[in-house]
């Protein structure tokens, strides 16, 4: 089978898009203090990745690291940068990928955990997510216990990405979002669809318990 070459990014635009999607993530309280970490992806063995330790809304060209999908992280780079390195292994379309670390995503994540997955159907804002044509869609987001040990968590998501070629995004408990997209404006369309609709989902549970 023939693979299409990925066409490569250059880096001053990763990190424009970076910086960009820092500061509009951080007005809107998704990535709280130095929380969150986000990607772009270059070619089909690197990606631009955030470092360690920054505030996310305040990120300069320098807190952009280049890091190869197929070796460790570079130094610096965040502790979950594997789960960045591994969506962009499995995922060849995935051009960007981006984490959250909202009050809403840790706190649903929690409260949902038992169910293994979060089904959203029957909103309209689902056309917002991939190929998702229909409002009467169901979109699965799967929820994973949280694990210190990154490299571990990366496998038991790329385990489940194998099966599912349709997800979008997936949950941690009690610690944050992960989505990605086929560029970057997608991946950020992504996250706002989501915080929206888990929003709407704790609210549910308010209002019906
Ligand atoms: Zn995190």
């Amino acid at each position: 089978m023939r693979v299409n070459p990925v066409p490569a990014t250059p880096l001053s635009d990763a990190v424009r898009e970076i910086v960009e999607v820092g500061r509009f993530l951080s007005v809107r309280n998704f990535v709280p203090a130095t929380s969150g970490n986000f990607s772009r992806r270059l070619d089909a063995r690197t990606a631009a990745v955030t470092r360690s330790g920054v505030d996310k809304g305040e990120l300069v060209e320098a807190d952009v690291l280049v890091a190869d999908l197929h070796a460790p992280p570079p130094e610096g780079a965040s502790a979950e940068t594997p789960l960045h390195l591994q969506l962009y292994r499995d995922r060849p379309d995935a051009h960007a990928v981006l984490h959250t670390h909202s009050v809403v995503s840790a706190l649903l994540s929690n409260l949902r955990l038992a169910e293994g997955e979060l089904v959203l159907q029957g909103f309209e804002l689902l056309k917002a997510l991939g190929d998702t044509r229909t409002h009467e869609a169901a979109v699965s987001i799967p929820i994973f216990p949280n694990d210190q040990d990154i490299p571990r968590l990366a496998s038991k998501v790329t385990a489940l990405l194998e099966q599912r070629p349709e997800l979008v995004a997936y949950l941690i408990a009690g610690h944050g979002l992960y989505t990605w997209g086929r560029s970057m404006a997608e991946a950020r369309r992504h996250v706002v669809a989501l915080e929206h609709l888990l929003t709407y989902e704790l609210e549910k549970m308010k209002v019906l318990r």
